[in-house]
């Protein structure tokens, strides 16, 4: 099994057993190792249906201190699906790790369950923007200690029109921390959000 080989921890592995995956995908052993080794920002350009959830999953994963129940990662995703479909990967992924609660935050449903569940303690919350940055105003989450931010399908969210609030996103977590952003294409918006909030992010190519 060459995901014993990539640094991954005796949880994920087990979980990842479970999942029945045999082999990492090409961005997963790009991006795993390096993640895990380093806290460098990185910019990978990846499909869907690459396995690229699990790439930015599986370290994001072992890298949260699961004992401290404050907000340690926020994942940003482009719609209301993505979100809950990186939430229940990686709610799976992390099945063997007690104390880590993912959440995920969207419009549609009601912000008051969505900010108890936070107030109950999640140190992953995936988020579609505009509902974050509502929750953000209204101090319902606080994203000021983060250590990682992802942004996938960076492309699709500017598309989507969420630049301002990406960026007022952005703007409220501290400097120091990693952000990993993935994109299937490099569009002038994203290679801005890059230059602007991103430290010599490291290129992933597949
Ligand atoms: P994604 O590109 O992250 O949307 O993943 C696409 C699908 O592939 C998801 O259903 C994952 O559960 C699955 N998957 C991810 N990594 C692997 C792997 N290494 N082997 C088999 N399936 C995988």
């Amino acid at each position: 099994n060459k995901f014993e080989q990539l640094g991954l921890n005796e949880s994920l592995l087990l979980a990842i057993k479970d999942l029945g995956f045999e082999n990492p995908s090409e961005v997963q052993e790009k991006a795993i190792p390096l993640l895990l080794e380093k806290d460098t920002d990185i910019v990978a350009l990846a499909q869907t249906g690459t396995g690229k959830t699990a790439a930015f999953g599986f370290p994001l994963i072992q890298k949260i201190d699961a004992e401290n129940r404050d907000t340690q990662a926020l994942i940003l995703s482009p719609t209301r699906e993505l979100c809950l479909q990186i939430t229940n990967e990686i709610k799976l992924y992390s099945k063997y790790i007690k104390g880590l609660n993912t959440v995920a935050i969207y419009g549609g449903a009601s912000i008051t369950e969505q900010a108890n569940q936070i107030r109950r303690g999640a140190q992953i919350i995936v988020a579609t923007p505009g509902r974050m940055q509502d929750m953000i105003n209204r101090n319902m989450v606080n994203i000021k200690n983060i250590n990682y931010c992802v942004l996938d399908e960076a492309d699709e969210m500017l598309n989507m029109g969420f630049y301002e609030d990406i960026t007022a996103i952005l703007s409220d977590t501290p400097k120091e921390k990693s952000t990993w952003l993935f994109s299937a294409t490099m569009p002038q918006e994203v290679a801005r959000i890059a230059k602007e909030f991103m430290r010599k992010p490291l290129e992933i190519t597949v």
